[in-house]
């Protein structure tokens, strides 16, 4: 029996996944994706060329892997075919390797409608993405969601837009958002070829041995049942959820690699006790380009949360965690790390609250190093570091309770140092 190996966000998303994913994948047969939807945003470069991708694996860029959108996914097929055009020049594509799952979920235009809707009228909004993820999650709980079985079939779709008609605004986006619904009616033809079983394939292809990889999309603080609820996302971002997103049992799980950056961000709204404001911030933000790949939001910045990260390496069990990012830290003065929390009636936490009033009120506890003023080598051994940033990585293994098993220097695909 083969194994699935998981790589999920330690974080609050953006920590890198797609490049570390990218660099790995050449090793794989098949990458899966097994949660959420076009909220994702990866940026690759491959062969120097910037790549942008919401729905597919970056595996899709290498023509000998196969890449799968699995069962616990939210599609939206208007931006999927966008996607698969704009590669076209890049990659071949062929229902031998692009496999849509039938049962996937569909986000129609009526989805994103309501999601917009949602976050205009809240006085504290989550701050979702408004690509009608969170909807077409819901649809699916209340068992009225589209899937794409039903989507390609014409008939159907039919049946379920007219058993719709009575749904609070359903009416209003099929009047007022016409184009949108034709773009939606029209992405059908383009991928009724690539939808299929594609759980059945996955769990054939770990059976036989194959090297499988399941990717996870956003991080582990914005998992529906463990992060900072409500300000989260819709769907489980764990490793585990990759086994009931595809559908595969506890056994047949491999290695689970975390990615975190050296140091955190945050898009959208919700508790955040070691963010930074001010001169250092603007400084990470700009040098790390923390502008969302999705939606272009300033992304939120702080130091490296530890208490969060052995939260996170808790609910994962990661084998390794690739810390992204280090080039951005050198040349600042001093780092510091978040060790604990304080707060004001429970005195100092070491464990991450579950519940976002208390990690609100929650003051960071930190420790401060000197920084490196030279520039860190972007390929090699981790060990070749200078000795404060290799220091800095230590005190992370430490705090976090896990093993480093990459560090990232650069925008580079090739951008790592390794253990
Ligand atoms: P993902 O959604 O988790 O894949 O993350 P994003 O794509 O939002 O963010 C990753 C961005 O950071 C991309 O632009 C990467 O090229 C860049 N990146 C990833 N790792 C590193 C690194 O180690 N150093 C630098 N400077 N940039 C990195």
């Amino acid at each position: 029996m083969g194994r699935a190996d998981v790589v999920v966000g330690a974080q609050w998303g953006d920590e890198g996944k797609g490049k570390w994913v990218h660099r790995m994948a050449r090793d794989y047969k098949l990458v899966v994706r097994f949660q959420g939807g076009n909220n994702a945003g990866h940026t690759v470069y491959h062969h120097g060329q910037k790549f942008v991708l919401h729905h597919l694996p970056s595996a899709v860029l290498y023509p000998q892997v196969a890449c799968a959108l699995t069962a616990g996914m939210v599609i939206n097929p208007v931006v999927l075919k966008q996607e698969c055009h704009a590669l076209e020049k890049q990659v071949q594509l062929s229902a031998v390797r692009l496999w849509i799952s039938a049962a996937a979920h569909v986000i129609t235009p009526w989805h994103i409608r309501l999601d917009r809707g949602r976050e205009q009228e809240q006085a504290k909004p989550i701050g979702t993405t408004r690509r009608g993820i969170g909807p077409a999650y819901s649809t699916r709980a209340l068992r009225c969601g589209l899937r794409m079985a039903d989507y390609i079939d014409a008939k159907r779709c039919a049946g379920w837009i007219t058993q719709m008609q009575g749904e609070p605004h359903f009416a209003v986006s099929q009047r007022e958002d016409r184009q949108l619904w034709e773009d939606f009616a029209r992405a059908a033809d383009f991928l009724r070829p690539y939808v299929c079983a594609a759980e059945t394939r996955v769990r054939q292809k770990i059976r036989a041995g194959d090297a499988v990889l399941c990717e996870g999309a956003q991080g582990t603080l914005l998992d529906i049942n463990c992060g900072t609820y409500p300000y989260v996302t819709s769907s489980s971002t764990l490793a585990a959820a990759a086994l009931c997103g595809v559908g595969f049992a506890p056994r047949a799980c491999g290695k689970v690699y975390g990615i975190a950056k050296a140091y955190l961000t945050r898009v959208g709204n919700g508790p955040f006790p070691s963010e930074l404001h001010g001169d250092t911030a603007a400084q990470l933000r700009q040098r790390g380009a923390e502008f969302g790949a999705t939606t272009q939001r300033a992304r939120r910045i702080g130091w490296l949360d530890c208490v969060a990260l052995r939260y996170a390496q808790e609910l994962n069990g990661f084998d390794g965690l690739v810390l992204n990012k280090l080039d951005i830290l050198a040349g600042l003065p001093a780092v510091k790390l978040c060790v604990a929390y304080q707060h004001p009636e429970q005195g100092r936490l070491l464990e991450f609250p579950c519940d976002y009033r208390i990690l609100e009120e929650c003051q960071p506890v930190w420790e401060e190093y000197e920084g490196w003023t030279a520039a860190i080598p972007t390929q090699g051994r981790i060990a070749a570091l200078p000795p404060a940033a290799l220091a800095f990585v230590h005190r992370i293994e430490n705090l976090a309770e896990c093993t480093v098993i990459g560090v990232g220097t650069g925008i580079a695909a090739e951008d790592f140092l390794v253990r």
